[in-house]
């Protein structure tokens, strides 16, 4: 997807301080982090959002919360916790439109 900023990340066509990579994921810190720690993780290929999820990309999005686990144990949050979160959509607060999974620890947050 030319147009989308996740996927020139993705391409390495625009910068990222990318923190894991496999050949199906590529996890980045936010540029504007709302928590101490808060990272993206989105799958390499293009999909825009869980509002249009199909059945073959439920393994590549399983493969990022799977992810999430072994990013919050390297940075020692595998006790405390995290939070992950999913914008869907234009009341669901999703701006850039290619799935990504917020990873954001080290405050207790507000309950929703
Ligand atoms: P959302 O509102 O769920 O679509 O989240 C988009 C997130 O992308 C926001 O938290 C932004 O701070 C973040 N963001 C926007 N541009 C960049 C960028 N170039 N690199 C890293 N994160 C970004
Ligand atoms: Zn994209």
């Amino acid at each position: 997807m030319k147009d989308c900023l996740f996927c020139r990340i993705v391409a390495r066509e625009s910068a990222a301080d990318v923190e894991y990579e496999d050949d199906e994921v590529l996890a980045f810190k936010d540029i504007y982090p709302k928590a101490p720690v808060h990272i993206l993780i989105v799958p390499k290929r293009h999909i825009a959002s869980i509002m249009t999820v199909e059945p073959g990309d439920t393994e590549v999005l399983g493969r990022c919360l799977l992810i999430a686990r072994r990013i919050g144990e390297a940075m020692g949050f595998g006790e405390r916790g995290y939070r992950v979160v999913v914008n869907c959509g234009p009341e669901g607060g999703q701006v850039i439109d290619h799935v990504h999974f917020h990873f954001m620890a080290g405050r207790r947050p507000a309950r929703a």
